[in-house]
């Protein structure tokens, strides 16, 4: 459907969980506090929640969390909702450390893509940056998951100082392994402050001088508003995720349902629709409630290089919300 500012809706993250094995510095530190399970929507919960969405349009879904594999049964809800008429695509987003031991059955299921969430590839500063995490494990997963031939995509987030200077190696192993890597700038949401990332136009800036042969790639390559570009001969391209430097807002086509069941039409503020209350009623209650949400999505999100500087800024975890 479209929103009152005439954008087509048809993306929606799904976050089933706050939860993760891992604790980003930016996303989710130690010591942050959980919800208990009883205020997540259930499974059955969510899958009415997305056959109701697709009832409105809805043709994409993004399963993510916290980590989507640390709760139960998550491949079980990926079938589910795979099965949902008018859903056209179900891809998934995660750290990729349990997800090797998944990869088999994902790709029974007909997962139609992973993004592997991977910041460095040097195991110190991968253990820093996650808190816990082994490079390894993530690694095999890239690899496991590639070569089930499933869509796999790399997404990084590059901090200043910390490992910009691995722009480069990243690149490469697009361009050698055939996988997409997609560079995200930092948004001050949660535990983040967008100073400490670094800008795509400076990305796009080193790897031209590297690559001077560097050429924008217009084909589709996912779900949003990456731009893409192409090395003449290489297998994987550069996608550039630029939330703040490159503001997508006038074609953005999502929406994001929390674990707790808040339909959020706009990442950058903290407002949304409770759909746990109209669980409780008929279905088309329960549609029209989500098509009110999506009609009202805002025009833009408020962040910019010094925060996000409005009365409803987003202050929760992005863990809590789901990237
Ligand atoms: N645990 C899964 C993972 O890491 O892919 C899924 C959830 S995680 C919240 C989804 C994505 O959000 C990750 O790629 C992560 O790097 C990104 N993310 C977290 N905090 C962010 C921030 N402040 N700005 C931009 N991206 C962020
Ligand atoms: Fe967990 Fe993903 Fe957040 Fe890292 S980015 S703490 S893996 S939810």
């Amino acid at each position: 459907m479209k929103d009152r500012y005439g954008r087509t809706i048809d993306y929606m993250r799904v976050s089933i969980t706050d939860r993760c094995d891992l604790r980003c510095r930016y996303c989710m530190p130690e010591g942050c506090e959980k919800v208990s399970m009883s205020q997540i929507l259930t499974y059955e919960e969510i899958v009415r929640i997305c056959k109701a969405a697709s009832e409105l349009g809805i043709r994409r879904i993004k399963i993510t969390g916290g980590e989507p594999f640390v709760r139960l049964g998550c491949t079980d809800l990926i079938r589910s909702i795979k099965k949902i008429d008018g859903i056209e695509e179900v891809t998934v987003t995660t750290n990729g450390q349990i997800l090797e031991r998944y990869i088999d059955e994902l790709k029974e299921i007909g997962i139609d893509g992973i993004n592997i969430s991977l910041d460095t590839l040097d195991p110190e500063r991968y253990r820093f940056i996650t808190g816990r995490g082994e490079l390894d494990k993530t690694l095999r997963s890239i690899e496991r998951s590639a070569r089930a031939g499933i869509k796999t995509k790399i997404n990084c987030l590059l901090q200043k100082g910390f490992n910009e200077d691995e722009m480069f190696d990243f690149a490469e192993l697009a361009f050698r392994h055939g996988i997409d890597v997609r560079f995200i700038e930092m948004m001050p949401v949660g535990a983040a402050d967008a100073s400490m990332g670094v800008s795509n136009t400076y990305v796009l800036q080193r790897l031209t001088e590297r690559w001077p042969g560097l050429e924008p790639d217009e084909s589709v390559h996912g779900n949003g508003p990456a731009v893409y570009y192409k090395r003449p001969g290489a297998e994987g391209g550069i996608g550039l995720i630029s939330s703040i430097h490159g503001k997508f807002c006038s074609s953005c086509n999502r929406v994001r349902l929390t674990s707790q069941g808040q339909l959020k039409p706009c990442l950058g503020y903290d407002t949304g629709t409770d759909l746990m209350q109209f669980l409780k009623g008929s279905d088309d209650e329960l549609r029209e409630a989500i098509r009110k949400a999506i009609y009202e999505k805002p025009e833009a999100h408020s962040f910019s290089d010094r925060g996000n500087n409005d009365d409803h800024a987003e202050h929760r975890l992005m863990s809590q919300i789901g990237g």
